[in-house]
């Protein structure tokens, strides 16, 4: 499958039509971002590895029966991925208090809470992705009340999978942000990646940070530290 009209430009990946119109070629990009795009690099090789680890983890997924978006890794950087409508929401599931939680609830990075804790973002830079409930979400009508309950319950299949398969690779999965879409027939899917770049992920025995959380923080060997992460999880699933 090839690239016809590019769709959507982001920061970090590109969406590129194909000659089918129900698939999109989803291209990983070496740039990287945080703080609301202020700060910026190119990092080679990112790209692939971030590609790579989202493929891994999707077809892991899949074979747990968690309908995502993928379809097959077509390249280096391309995956090959059903289209869907964005649903403009992030679901954030966090394992242990790191980052905007840390901060938020002063609590020490690293501290397990007592439950998984589940936020909602609203995918709007101008407001900043603020947090927002479930009746917030359903009043501006992103999603029904019903689906929010579908997306929740995806999330914590998906999590409770992704724990089992990291804590087996030696890492700490700390936490992920998840995107959802609509297919063309309705279906309520995963998107976007699942990565270094939208996870939290530290080494199990000396909880190094092998994540974003490297270059929000200049901690550099960002490319090494991914490649770290797939290299261990390409031992557990080949
Ligand atoms: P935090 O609450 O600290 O901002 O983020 C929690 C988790 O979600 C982290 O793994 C972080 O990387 C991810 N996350 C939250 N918002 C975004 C976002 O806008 N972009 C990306 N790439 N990841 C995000």
């Amino acid at each position: 499958m090839d690239r016809q009209q590019l769709v959507f430009d982001g920061y970090e990946k590109q969406i590129y039509s194909t000659a089918d119109p129900d698939t999109v070629i989803l291209h990983f990009k070496d740039d990287i971002t945080a703080y609301d795009n202020i700060r910026r690099a190119k990092l080679t090789g990112k790209g692939a590895v971030n590609c790579g680890i989202s493929a891994l983890l999707f077809a892991h997924l899949g074979g747990k029966h968690i309908a995502t978006h993928f379809i097959e890794k077509i390249s280096a950087d391309e995956l090959l991925c059903r289209k869907v409508t964005p649903i403009p929401i992030e679901l954030v599931v966090h394992n242990y208090i790191a980052g905007s939680l840390a901060d938020k609830l002063d609590l020490p990075e690293g501290m397990k809470p007592s439950t998984v804790i589940y936020d909602l973002r609203y995918n709007s830079s101008e407001l900043g992705d603020p947090l927002i409930n479930d009746s917030q979400a359903v009043a501006l009508g992103i999603a029904s009340f019903s689906e929010l309950g579908e997306m929740y319950d995806t999330a914590r299949k998906i999590n409770s999978c992704l724990v089992k398969l990291f804590d087996a690779a030696g890492l700490k999965f700390v936490d992920m942000k998840l995107q959802f879409g609509k297919t063309s027939d309705g279906a309520l899917i995963v998107s976007d990646e699942i990565s270094p770049d939208t996870c939290r992920i530290w080494d199990a025995d000396t909880d190094e940070k092998l994540d974003k959380d490297r270059f929000r923080h200049d901690l550099g060997n960002i490319v090494d530290a991914y490649g770290s992460v797939y290299q261990k999880l390409k031992n557990i699933l080949g």
